[in-house]
This record gives C-alpha cells, structure tokens and sequence, in this order.
C-alpha cells in the first residue's frame, strides 16, 4: 500500500497494530498521549517500596497464543515465566481450608472423577454446571444460566470469571464467560498454564516492541494527545493535536488505539462501552529469604483478596470489580490484605512497607449492556479503524483481546481502499 498508517496509542493494542504493519513493510507512526508506552499494562519505579513494579498483576494462560507469539516476535518472552503445567493452589481464608486445583493436561476432563484434583466438596456432576452458558442469548448473565452459590462457584467460578471479566459473574455477560471458558478449559489443561511476567510487564510486552518498532525506523512521539479528528468526504482528513494539524494524504490511514470515551468524542457516529470496573492491586516489600526464585500464584477466597503473587522481593494481591474499595482508607485496605496474606504464608501481622495502585477504569465492564456497546474494528470513515480490548473482540477485555483487535486493525488498514 502507499502512504502512511497513523496509530494513536501506545498501549498494547497500538503496539500491535504498528508492529505487525512495520512487519508487513508499511510507513507507520505512533502517537501516546502520556510520556510512556503500555497505557493499563506498564511497570513504573515505585518510590515507597524503592523497586519496580506493575500498575497491577496480570496473568497470562497459555491458551493466549497471539500475546505469547507477539512477546514472542518482540524478544519479550524471557521476561515470561510459563509454568510447566497446569496447577492452581487455593486457600479458603474463612476456613483455613488448602488445595490445589489440577485438571489434566488433554481437552477430556477425566480430571473431575479424580477427588485429588477436583475442588473440594464438590461432585463430578457439578462441573456440568457451566454448560448452559454455552447456548446463552447476547442478553443473559451469568447467573441467568448457571447457579452462582454453591462450593464450585465460590471455590473455582468466582475466582476464575471475577479475575478474567473483572465483573461480579453475576451481572456478567453470559456469552463471555463460555467464550473465555471455551478457549481455556475447553482445550485442556495444556491451554490454561499460568503465565506470568516475572520480569515485568514493560520488559515482557512495551519496552522491547518499541526497541523493535525503533530499529524497523518506526517513529514514536510521546507527549502527542490526539484532540480532534477532522473528517471530509467519508475519510478522515487531518489529526489535531495540541499545538499541531497533521493532514492525511489520500493514501493515509488511521488507527484508533486509544480508551473508549476518547474514541467516542473523536468519532460520535460510533458506540462505545461506557460503564467501567476497577481493580485494585496492594503490594508489599518482601525481604524474607524464603521468597520463590519464580513467581508464584495463589488463589484466595472466603476474604478480601483474590489472587496472590509471589515474586522475588515482593508479595501482590489483586483484588477485581474492587469498585467497593476506591474510596475506602488506603492504610485500612493494606492492613486488613496484610492480615489475610501474613495467615497465609504464615508470616507476622508486622506490615512490612506497601503500596496500593487503584486502577478505577481498569476494564470496561463485561456485562451484557456494555458488550452490546463494543464496536467493529471499522467505521463510519473509509480509512479510520479501532483497536483496543474494549472493542468488539469477542473476548474479555485482556491483554489477548487487545493484542489480537491491534492485529486486526492493521489488516483492515492495510486493505483499506
Ligand atoms: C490493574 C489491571 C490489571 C489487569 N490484569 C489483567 C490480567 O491479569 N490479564 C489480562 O490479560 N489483562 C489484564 N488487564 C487488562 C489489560 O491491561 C488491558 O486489556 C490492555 O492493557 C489494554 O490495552 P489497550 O491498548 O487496549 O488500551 P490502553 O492500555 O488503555 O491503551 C490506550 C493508550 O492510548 C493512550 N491515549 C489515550 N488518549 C490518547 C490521545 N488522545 N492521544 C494519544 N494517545 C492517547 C493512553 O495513554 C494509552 O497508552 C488488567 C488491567 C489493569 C488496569
């Protein structure tokens, strides 16, 4: 193609997008906003704490196979630790109660006769219980077609869909949840082993693709906010940005890789998801020397905290559609994730030094309402597309989903007439 492809973002979708045309041999720019790439997925110096760290734990499965291979193609992959199976110790921190979670590696779950590997409490039958997700309507929840009581849904569903929709499962899209569980347990337990940046989310996903964007001659200026988007006849016509006018060539397109409400304003004629759901992430210094030499994970229930991680030097807990605890005391929320972490791994309630990091538009929510607001990768102008996790992906708003609608938003641009 002639001209140039124009992508506005630079967090994960943006990245893509721009790599995969620099790949195809197509003239790219790259505009961000704030003085850093990697938008909702970066890892920034944590003066409390005095190391660096992420804006919030995120977990990778295997099953993400265009986020492996994009981390894959940028050299990221050894900031990524994959574990060798599939293997998900839990603690009930009401009861005190411990186990692990170990389907088998095959697609065929004969795993659930095994009473070793399946959640405590529960019977064979009742992994059945998702099953009617599967044939769900685009206006169903998730409680509208499987029961959300019970001890698999508190020991194994909650933690799982909670983390991955970030929404109460309950008012969550029903057509997300089989999609997620299609692609991850429905393949096996091969497709769902942890992966976790242990070397941080920069180093893994953001700093080697704009090292690979630099070497391609990929030029990236930060600092540009895109205001306006001017249109003329069905085609976007010029980028506005503070203090400059850049006019597209007949040839130039653009690619949208910023949040939904900055889309929305720059494109009216499109839908966006409105409605958000926090996360909120605590961290504390961890001198202890019996810490891990590879990051490890734990899944909670029965308290407030949800997941755990283990990394050297350092314990996180991530708490999703953690909208509840925005506005509550900083130093409260740290003592009482302290108190569930220290029973845990049997350590002292002393607090050691902590942090805490709200994302509040952490994820758009993943609920019917929401899902139905998601746009195509295309619009109403000829030569403007979108990428992001908050479009119409078919995932939940993830790492993959934003990977996979930056790939695709290059390929629309590259055939774009
Ligand atoms: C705390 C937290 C935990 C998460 N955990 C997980 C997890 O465990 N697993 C998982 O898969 N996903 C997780 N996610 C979701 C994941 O981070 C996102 O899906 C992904 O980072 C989204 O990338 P994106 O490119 O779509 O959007 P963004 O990262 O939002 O990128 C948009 C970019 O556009 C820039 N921008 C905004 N306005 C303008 C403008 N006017 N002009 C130019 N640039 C602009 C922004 O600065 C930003 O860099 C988590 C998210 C958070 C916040």
């Amino acid at each position: 193609m002639t001209g140039t492809v124009h992508v506005i973002g630079a967090g994960l979708s943006g990245l893509a997008a721009a790599l995969s045309l620099a790949d195809a041999g197509v003239a790219v720019r790259l505009y961000e906003s704030s003085p850093q790439a990697g938008g909702r997925c970066r890892s920034y110096h944590d003066q409390t704490l005095g190391m660096v760290i992420d804006n919030g734990n995120h977990l990778l499965l295997s099953a993400n196979t265009s986020a492996l291979a994009y981390a894959r193609r940028i050299g990221g992959d050894a900031a990524l630790e994959i574990a060798p199976d599939c293997s998900f110790p839990f603690a009930d921190l009401s009861t005190g109660a411990r186990w692990t979670l170990r389907p088998g590696m095959g697609r065929t779950p004969w795993w659930i006769f095994d009473g070793s590997r399946r959640v405590p409490g529960t019977r064979p039958a009742d992994y059945l219980g998702p099953a009617r997700l599967f044939f769900a309507g685009p206006d169903a929840t998730v409680s509208d077609r499987m029961a959300t009581d019970g001890a698999l849904y508190e020991r194994l569903w909650h933690p799982i869909l909670v983390a991955a929709l970030n929404t109460d499962p309950r008012e969550a899209s029903a057509r997300l949840a089989a999609r997620l569980i299609r692609e991850t347990f429905g393949k096996g337990g091969a497709a769902c082993r942890p992966v976790i940046a242990s070397g941080g989310l920069s180093a893994a996903l953001v700093d080697p693709a704009l090292a690979t964007l630099s070497a391609a001659g990929v030029p990236i200026r930060f600092g540009a906010s895109l205001k306006a988007l001017e249109r003329e006849s069905g085609r976007a016509s010029a980028l506005v940005f503070a203090g400059e006018r850049v006019p597209l060539g007949p040839g130039d397109r653009v690619i949208l890789a910023v949040p939904p409400r900055v889309a929305g304003a720059m494109v009216p004629d499109i839908t966006v998801p409105l409605a958000h759901r926090a996360i909120l992430n605590v961290h504390f210094v961890d001198d202890e020397e019996a810490t891990p030499d590879s990051a490890t994970l734990i899944g909670l229930v029965g308290g407030i905290s949800e997941w755990l991680f283990r990394y050297r030097g350092r314990l996180s807990v991530t708490v999703s559609a953690a909208d509840r605890l925005m506005d509550a005391p900083r130093e409260d929320i740290a003592r009482q994730i302290w108190h569930e972490v220290a029973s845990i791994i049997g350590r002292s309630d002393d607090m050691p030094r902590w942090q805490i990091v709200r994302e509040r538009r952490a994820t758009i929510a993943a609920t019917p309402a929401e899902e139905a607001r998601r746009p195509h990768t295309s619009t109403p102008l000829q030569n403007l597309f979108l990428a992001g996790d908050w479009t119409a992906t078919g995932l939940p708003a993830t790492i993959e989903g934003a990977i996979r609608s930056g790939e695709r938003a290059a390929d629309f641009a590259r055939r774009a007439t």
